[in-house]
């Protein structure tokens, strides 16, 4: 039977004692109505995990026993950083819980000239940030990768030109070619690409893109929804770089 996994910020030894958080707790009591003494298994978002003995439930707060450290159990982190220009919720939300099951490092929005919904209230960008932290911690929890996505907080477009990235990619449907293999020495290769928002990136946004050495990239024939065409980009390179 599949070991239920839950997040737990800390994870110290065998033989402690961990106190999940609310939202935790009601899983395991409320919706997976998992018992006293069964076996679960924790992890920190951060790489760490271990498994773990439930404990008498008198409240509504589980604490769990550590039963030992799981170390060398999963796969290599993949270098992958996506970012895409902010769309409206729905769109957003499933974007991030995707790219998170593909295996992206770290998830960057953009805001660029045609994104809709406007982050420019700091307030609603960091609400909308932990809302998205919580999906991308949600899948951490389904798909079984050891550290979270990374979110970073939301962008303006200039400024994303400036980041720290490996290879630079973007899509874009004027030109014919995809991704190659060949332009990764290893698998290890830092690599970023770039997806405009629902009205794509704009001319100037996209001659920027060029001037800062990030190559276009077809994701295939069609012209994909924002979502589907980073997920597309995670997907390929996700293959290409496999460990
Ligand atoms: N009206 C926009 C246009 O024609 O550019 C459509 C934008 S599309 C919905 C959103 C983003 O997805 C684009 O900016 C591009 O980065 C990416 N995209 C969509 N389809 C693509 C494809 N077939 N190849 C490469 N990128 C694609």
């Amino acid at each position: 039977m599949e070991v239920k996994r839950f997040f737990s910020e800390i994870i110290t030894r065998a033989g402690s004692i961990v106190r999940l958080d609310a939202v935790q707790s009601r899983h395991i009591l409320k919706v997976l109505r998992i018992k006293s003494g069964e076996e679960v298994e924790l992890f920190d978002g951060k790489g760490n995990a271990a498994r773990a003995s439930v404990m008498n439930v008198p409240g509504n707060i589980v604490n769990v026993r550590v039963m030992d450290i799981e170390t060398g159990k999963f796969k290599g982190v993949l270098e992958i950083d996506i970012a895409l220009g902010v769309l409206k919720e729905k769109a957003m939300n499933v974007a991030i819980q995707k790219l998170s099951e593909l295996g992206v490092k770290r998830f960057i929005p953009i805001m660029c000239d045609f994104s809709v919904p406007v982050l420019n209230n700091p307030e609603a960008a960091q609400k909308k940030r932990a809302r998205w932290g919580r999906i991308s911690l949600e899948s951490t929890k389904q798909c079984g990768r050891a550290n979270s996505m990374e979110i970073l907080p939301p962008v303006k477009f200039k400024e994303f030109l400036k980041m720290d990235s490996g290879k630079k990619f973007f899509g874009s449907m004027d030109v014919p070619e995809s991704f190659k293999r060949d332009i990764f020495k290893d698998n290890n290769e830092k690599v970023i690409c770039a997806v405009g928002p629902e009205g794509g990136f704009s001319e100037k946004e996209d001659e920027e893109l060029k001037v800062n050495h990030f190559t276009p990239v077809s994701l295939g024939l069609y012209r994909l929804r924002a979502e589907t065409a980073a997920i597309t980009a995670a997907a390929i390179l996700s293959s290409l770089l496999r460990k």
